[in-house]
């Protein structure tokens, strides 16, 4: 059995060289061979020298560097291009993942799961918004998506060399791995696990980051934002009609009225609201069209060893 465990780095210099001695102690008790992909994703700080500094202890560390940071989605997926192991682990180098999953996971997998997915058993770690945060995401994910995304699953998987196969298939540039990973199906399973605190260094996801990669997700799996306008639409014209045959049956009957300015400046204030809205996420969707149609590489490698 062939095992290969991809590790995206950003700004990990502290962390690996205890994540790989860890990872090592773990992947000793696994039949078979492995190998590590480390890939570096443009990080400014010495992560890569760290890496390369490494090698000698690990014969089966395999080390990309990105020509710049093209975020994690992008490593994950170079990690799968490259990997050759029949069984494929993906996990932080942050240590926030506990190495020893790993053997878990290779046990449900032998017992015939395509992917194993790691739940976090708990969050205590984030802070409550992020985590009414996270509730609300999936909750709006699940609601206008055909996809079943596990709460709390994160990318930390082991998925089968066929599943990685099928995710290699999919062409889209905006890679929501979380998604992509769904979409493929297969028979999964699940394994719990206890995330501990980062040890050091910061968590490069400010909330901005994770509101992009909210929007991102949903707009790559639902066009429901985009079909809710015609909706609105049918509902504000039905109404429009209503208070026009009123309006001309009331001037009929009881001659012309003053006109209303308040109710005028509603009407032109709150459509053109609406209008803007739904202009701005067709806006959305054309550029996820424009970004796909340039079809650019997702990452770029610039050290291979
Ligand atoms: N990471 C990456 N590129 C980035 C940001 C993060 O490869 O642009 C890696 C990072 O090195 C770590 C993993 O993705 O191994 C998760 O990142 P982080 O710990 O910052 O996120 P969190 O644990 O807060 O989700
Ligand atoms: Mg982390």
């Amino acid at each position: 059995m062939h095992l290969s465990v991809i590790l995206p780095c950003y700004r990990e210099a502290t962390n690996l060289p205890v994540m790989l001695a860890a990872l090592q102690k773990v992947l000793e008790q696994i039949p078979g061979t492995q190998e590590i992909l480390a890939i570096d994703d443009g990080s400014p700080d010495n992560t890569y020298e760290v890496l390369c500094s490494l090698k000698p202890q690990y014969k089966n560390l395999h080390i990309i560097r990105f020509a710049r940071n093209f975020g994690k989605e992008a490593a994950l997926t170079c990690g799968l291009h490259r990997a050759k192991g029949d069984a494929v682990v993906m996990l932080d180098s942050d240590l926030q993942h506990p190495p020893e999953v790993i053997l878990e996971m290779l046990e449900k997998w032998k017992q015939g799961d395509q992917m194993v997915y790691a739940l976090r058993r708990n969050r205590d770690g984030d802070g409550w918004l992020r985590r009414v945060y996270t509730k609300m995401f999936y909750w709006v994910f699940r609601t206008i998506t055909d996809l079943d995304l596990p709460e709390g699953a994160g990318d930390f998987r082991l998925l089968d060399k066929k599943v990685v196969a099928a995710i290699n298939l999919l062409p889209e540039r905006n890679r929501f791995m979380k998604g992509l990973m769904t979409w493929v199906g297969f028979k999964s399973g699940f394994v719990y696990f206890d995330a501990a605190e980062r040890t050091s260094g910061q968590s490069s996801w400010s909330f901005k980051n994770l509101f992009m990669l909210a929007i991102n997700g949903l707009t790559a799996f639902s066009t429901v934002p985009l079909r809710v306008w015609s909706l609105f639409g049918v509902l504000i014209s039905t109404g429009a009609l209503v208070y026009m045959i009123y309006l001309v049956v009331s001037t009929l009957v009881f001659g012309i009225d003053t006109p209303g300015f308040a109710s005028l400046m509603c009407g032109v204030l709150f459509m053109g609201g609406i209008q803007l809205i739904s202009l701005g996420v067709i806006g959305e969707y054309i550029g996820r069209i424009f970004n796909e149609v340039k079809d650019r590489p997702i990452y770029i490698v610039a050290e291979d060893d």
